[in-house]
């Protein structure tokens, strides 16, 4: 028994022995379970300023502290973005039902940021203290190829010079 989503419509596979009430049954028991894993893979905004607390403390020392951390459906070309002047970080939700460690490192690069401006060493340093930063680049920029989009991993500031972002 299991329930999947094709397109718009969810697909639910019973055994055909079943009565119509037991039928009744399980697909509001499977639907359920559909929606949990769907919830689980789509993090809420709170969810994800949640996470990235977590992150900084975890691999940051704490150090970086976002004023609040969102979902954005405009960011076409880059998968984060941040502007250290108020601490704020916004996430692509082409990122949305990607495996959690690699939403995961674009928040942590999107925390260092806050500490260290650019892509020079030092940032790298901070960012390899999550442990899949190099797997989690190289899921993006596989993402990137197959969606022929462009593939460098440089920021595209603005001439502000005050927003950072993993190219994508
Ligand atoms: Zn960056």
């Amino acid at each position: 028994m299991s329930a999947y989503r094709d397109g718009d419509k969810v697909v639910v596979m019973l055994p055909s022995r079943l009565s119509k009430a037991e039928e009744e049954q399980w697909i509001a028991t499977l639907l359920g379970r559909l929606e949990e894993r769907e919830r689980r893979r789509r993090p809420s905004d709170a969810d994800l300023e949640t996470r990235a607390r977590e992150l900084s403390r975890r691999h940051l020392g704490g150090r970086a502290v976002p004023s609040s951390v969102r979902w954005v459906a405009n960011q076409r070309t880059r998968w984060g973005s941040c502007t250290p002047d108020d601490g704020t970080i916004r996430l692509s939700t082409r990122l949305r039902g990607m495996p959690a460690w690699v939403v995961d490192y674009v928040l942590v690069h999107e925390l260092a940021h806050l500490l260290v401006p650019g892509h020079g060493a030092d940032f790298w340093a901070l960012v390899a203290h999550y442990p899949k930063a190099e797997r989690a680049r190289g899921y993006l920029e596989g993402v990137a190829a197959a969606a022929n989009l462009p593939l460098d991993d440089s920021d595209d500031e603005l001439a502000d010079g005050l927003r950072h972002g993993v190219a994508g």
